[in-house]
């Protein structure tokens, strides 16, 4: 290690900056956020650095560095872009023992600015000693999506707790213990997710719990977190990060293994799998389950494929939880119809010809689904048919029989996202033909009236053309597609 990493105080600090382009503007801010007093030393500065100083936030020196502009100042910024004067400051500053950053080039610097994460009063920096600055920025992208954007309220919160917990548990390691559950159990949860009261009640729980350790009831809670279609990349960050904070995860057959390796090793997972015609747990079954789960005082995560609120049963598990008194949040995901249509690159409204765009669901609790079909083949309507493959002529007569166009365009994308998907392109006529022709399974959307040529963009070539009478292009098992995808690479 040759830099030694430290935070500097430099509230009311004076800092030197040489330079006034757009490299001094950057470090300007960042030095304005430790309420530093900046003072500017150049003779042509940007808009924002003249904005500053005419507000009087940061003083300008028009004219050129001279040695005497040292005096008094904690840190030195050179970023003139001349390396003559940059050297001449860098050495200026050594000589009076001021330490002196010249950027790009650490040479001339005795000390160098780390990349940041900013959670104010949380701050994760980043160096590389300057070996890989691009290295340090990529390290930054992953740790951004690892912290939630408010943590730095949890901070506060907490720096606001500190004299009351010390009050409250004397004993230092006790008190360890006591920060360590605040911070990353149903407390910190509430925080975050902006439930004030109930962080309240979290703490007040707690400190009693403290005082009388035998009576005080662990509060759990339960997230609906939607998982989006299978690719663990559609993921939105605050899943990851409620996955993370699962003590148990209660999972749907719909989301892909690769997104568990997102939760802790240690989390329980109970899998209440509901294959289509196949065993399942019921859903009474699964409610008691996260209710009894969540009354043991555990962080549940309730995974579901899509998005919850999509034909996801989310309100049976939300009404559950409200009956029982435990704290439910839901997680929006990417639901299948958004991620298919954006794998095959198919509008899902057109400016002036697609008005409408609606999800409906192909299968009921008797079988045969009961829709408005004229209402679905309205004039600038299109729509997308969960859970619709085992019911495909049903569907298909409906819709003919409604009025629907023969030549309707249909496409189909079978498990979409995941590494086995495929799209077959057909008509409302052919439709069950090319179920049948093509063997496709659930899941699988089904999407109704929507078209490439229409929307004036192109079909990906993957996608296979269905027309009956013809004979697909090339139509493998799938063993063989496997084989013949591996020989090509
Ligand atoms: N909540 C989920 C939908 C659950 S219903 C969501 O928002 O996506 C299950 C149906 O979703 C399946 O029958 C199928 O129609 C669709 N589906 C889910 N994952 C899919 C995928 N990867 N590709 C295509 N369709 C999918």
């Amino acid at each position: 290690m040759r830099y030694f990493p430290l935070f500097a105080d430099l509230a009311g600090a004076e800092v030197l900056v040489v330079g006034g382009g757009e490299a001094a503007a950057r470090k300007v801010r960042l030095l304005r956020k430790a309420s530093a007093r900046v003072t500017v030393v150049a003779e042509t500065v940007t808009e924002e650095l003249g904005g500053l100083a005419e507000r009087g936030a940061i003083a300008i020196l028009p004219r050129t560095f001279l040695p005497r502009d040292l005096h008094g100042q904690r840190l030195v910024y050179a970023a003139t872009g001349d390396g003559l004067l940059d050297s001449a400051i860098s050495r200026a500053a050594k000589a009076r023992g001021i330490p002196v950053n010249v950027i790009d080039a650490p040479a001339l610097s005795t000390f160098i600015t780390p990349a940041i994460v900013d959670r104010d009063p949380v701050m994760v920096a980043i160096g590389t000693e300057g070996a890989a600055p691009v290295l340090a920025r990529q390290i930054k992208s992953l740790i951004e999506t690892l912290l939630p954007a408010n943590l730095g309220l949890l901070a506060r919160r907490a720096r606001d707790l500190r004299q009351i917990v010390a009050r409250a548990v004397i004993d230092p390691r006790r008190r360890r213990r006591f920060w360590e559950r605040l911070l990353s159990g149903p407390f910190r949860r509430a925080v975050l997710c902006g439930a004030q009261d109930e962080a309240g009640r979290t703490l007040a729980t707690e400190l009693e719990g403290q005082r009388r350790p035998s009576q005080a009831a662990p509060t759990g809670r339960v997230t609906l977190i939607g998982c989006g279609p299978g690719d663990s990349d559609l993921l939105t960050l605050r899943a990851v990060q409620r996955l993370q904070e699962a003590d148990v995860l209660v999972v749907d057959r719909l989301v892909d293994a690769k997104i568990l390796e997102f939760a802790r090793r240690d989390a329980e997972r109970i899998f209440v799998g509901k294959a289509p015609r196949g065993p399942a747990t019921s859903q009474a079954e699964i409610n008691r389950r996260i209710v009894r789960e969540a009354q043991a005082g555990k962080a549940v995560a309730r995974l579901k494929g899509g998005d919850p609120f999509i034909f996801g049963r989310a309100a049976e598990e939300m009404s559950a939880c409200q009956a029982a008194n435990i704290p439910v949040e839901v997680v929006p995901g990417v639901t299948a119809a958004h991620a298919c249509a954006a794998r095959v690159g198919l509008p899902l409204t057109l400016r002036e010809r697609i008005r409408q765009f609606a999800v409906v669901t192909g299968a009921s609790a008797d079988g045969q689904p009961d829709l408005d079909w004229p209402a679905l083949l309205a004039k600038h309507a299109a729509f997308a048919i969960y859970m619709g493959i085992g019911n495909v002529p049903h569907l298909r007569r409906q819709l003919l029989a409604a009025g629907g166009d023969a030549a309707t365009p249909v496409v189909i994308v079978e498990n979409g996202t995941r590494e086995c998907e495929r799209t077959v392109a057909t008509t409302l006529a052919d439709l069950t033909d090319a179920v049948a022709q093509h063997a496709i399974v659930s899941p699988a959307v089904i999407f109704v009236g929507l078209d490439w040529t229409e929307a004036g963009v192109c079909r990906p070539a993957s996608v296979i053309v269905h027309r009956r009478g013809r004979r697909p292009a090339i139509e493998l098992p799938l063993e063989k597609r496997a084989a013949n995808a591996e020989a090509r690479s």
